[in-house]
C-alpha cells in the first residue's frame, strides 16, 4: 500500500465524523443534528431517467429562503461538498493556500490534505476571535480563506467588522468563504446581504444541522454567477439524486419553515436551561456562549467526564486534542427530556469523590 498509495494520501487522517468513531449509547449529542426528525414524506417518484444537473424547483426554492438569486446558488451533497468544490475548482496542488482558523471545523484541513494543498494555519485569539494582526501578515498569496461562522466547536460569531476588514483587505484573487451550517440558529447574522458588494465572496449553507435533514446530504454554495460557474465545471455528472431534491424542496415549504423556526426557539431554550444548570457544577470551570444547536463545555476533568457519559449511554464530542480547547466537550443540544437527562447523569457524577 505504501508504494501504491501517493504519499499525501498515505499519510492522510481522515476526518473523523461522529459516525466513524462509532460510539454506541443512548443519547446522541455528538454531531449537532436535530433531536427531531423532519416529519417531511417521500413520496416515491420515477427513477429511470437521471435528475436535473440542478433542480430549477429547488434553486427557486433556496433562492427564496435565502433571499438570493438561482444564479447565485450551487446545490450540493451538503455543505462539505461546497468546501471541496471551491478547492478542486480554484486551488493548484503544491502550489496553491488556504488559510483557515482553528479551533474550528476539521473538514477544511482534511480536503486540503486530500488535494495536496498548502495550509496556513492562524489560531483564533483566546477570546475565540480572529487574530487580525497574523491574518494581515501571512494573507499573501492565500487562495481560499475559511472562516466558520458561528464557528465549530466554539459556537460563536466572530465579530462582523473583522470580517469585513479582512474583505477589504484581500484582493479579488482571493476568495473569502463563511460556512454557515449553523447559521439558521441566527439567521440575522449572515453575509448573504453581502454577497451584492463582495464579487470574491462565497457562503455555505447547509440543511443538515437546523432543517434537521443530516441524513439527506443536501447544501447550498451562494455567491456571484462568475463563481458559481466555475464551481459547476468541476461538479459531478448529477450530483443530486432526485429523491434529494424532492424532499429538499419540501423542506422548504412555508408550512416545513415554521416547522424549523419553532424547533430552533425550543433548542435555543434547551440551551438556556443547560447552560444555567452546567453552571452549577463544581466539575464545569466554564461552558462558553453559543448561538448555535451546541454547547461548548470546559470541565476540570474532562476525559474522566467523557467517560462517566458514555458509561451511562450519552455520546458527546471529545475536543480536547484541539488547539486552545484542553479539557473541552462539545455538547449537541437535545430535546428538553435529554437535557435533564445529561444534567440527571452528571450529578450522579458529582455525588462521587470530588474530581475538581
Ligand atoms: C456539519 C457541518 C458541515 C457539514 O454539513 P453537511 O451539509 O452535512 O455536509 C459543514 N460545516 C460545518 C461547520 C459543520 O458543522
Amino acid at each position: 500500500m505504501k508504494r501504491l498509495t501517493p504519499h499525501h494520501i498515505y499519510t492522510l487522517q481522515p476526518y473523523q465524523s461522529a459516525r466513524r468513531i462509532g460510539l454506541t449509547g443512548r443519547i446522541y449529542l455528538n454531531a449537532n443534528e436535530s433531536p427531531w426528525s423532519s416529519t417531511i414524506k417521500y413520496q416515491h417518484t420515477n427513477l429511470n431517467r437521471y435528475p436535473e444537473f440542478q433542480s430549477s424547483v429547488l434553486l427557486n426554492k433556496y433562492a427564496q429562503y435565502s433571499n438570493t438569486s438561482i444564479n447565485n446558488l450551487l446545490i450540493t451533497r451538503g455543505a462539505d461538498e461546497g468546501i471541496e468544490l471551491l478547492i478542486r475548482a480554484f486551488c493548484v496542488p503544491k502550489n496553491d493556500k488556504i488559510m483557515f482558523f482553528p479551533p474550528t471545523y476539521d473538514m477544511y484541513a482534511v480536503i486540503a490534505n486530500i488535494y495536496n494543498i498548502k495550509k496556513k494555519i492562524i489560531p483564533i485569539l483566546s477570546n475565540f476571535q480572529l487574530d487580525l494582526i497574523n491574518i494581515k501578515k501571512y494573507i499573501n498569496n492565500v487562495k481560499l480563506i475559511y472562516i466558520c461562522n458561528p464557528n465549530n466547536p466554539t459556537g460563536n460569531f466572530f465579530l462582523k467588522k473583522d470580517i469585513i476588514s479582512i474583505l477589504d483587505m484581500i484582493p479579488q484573487t482571493t476568495l473569502l468563504i463563511i460556512d454557515e451550517a449553523y447559521v439558521d440558529f441566527s439567521i440575522k447574522n449572515s453575509f448573504v446581504p453581502q454577497l451584492n458588494k463582495y464579487s470574491n465572496l462565497v457562503v455555505l449553507r447547509t440543511l443538515s444541522k437546523a432543517f434537521g435533514l443530516s441524513a439527506l446530504r443536501c447544501g447550498f454554495v451562494l455567491s456571484n454567477s462568475n463563481i458559481i460557474n466555475v464551481l459547476k465545471k468541476v461538479s459531478a455528472p448529477y450530483p443530486i439524486a432526485t429523491p434529494v431534491s424532492d424532499l429538499a424542496i419540501k423542506s422548504l415549504q412555508l408550512e416545513n419553515i415554521k416547522c424549523v423556526q419553532k424547533n430552533i426557539l425550543q433548542i435555543t431554550s434547551n440551551k438556556d436551561l443547560l447552560v444555567k444548570e452546567l453552571q452549577s457544577f463544581s466539575c464545569v470551570d466554564h461552558v462558553f456562549p453559543s448561538k448555535t444547536n451546541f454547547i461548548l463545555v470546559k470541565f476540570f476533568r474532562s476525559d474522566v467526564i467523557f467517560q462517566h457519559f458514555l458509561l451511562h449511554g450519552i455520546i458527546v464530542r471529545d475536543q480536547s486534542c484541539k488547539i486552545g480547547l484542553s479539557n473541552c466537550v462539545r455538547i449537541s443540544i437535545g430535546t428538553i427530556n435529554e437535557c435533564q437527562d445529561l444534567i440527571k447523569v452528571l450529578r450522579m457524577f458529582k455525588g462521587k469523590k470530588d474530581i475538581r
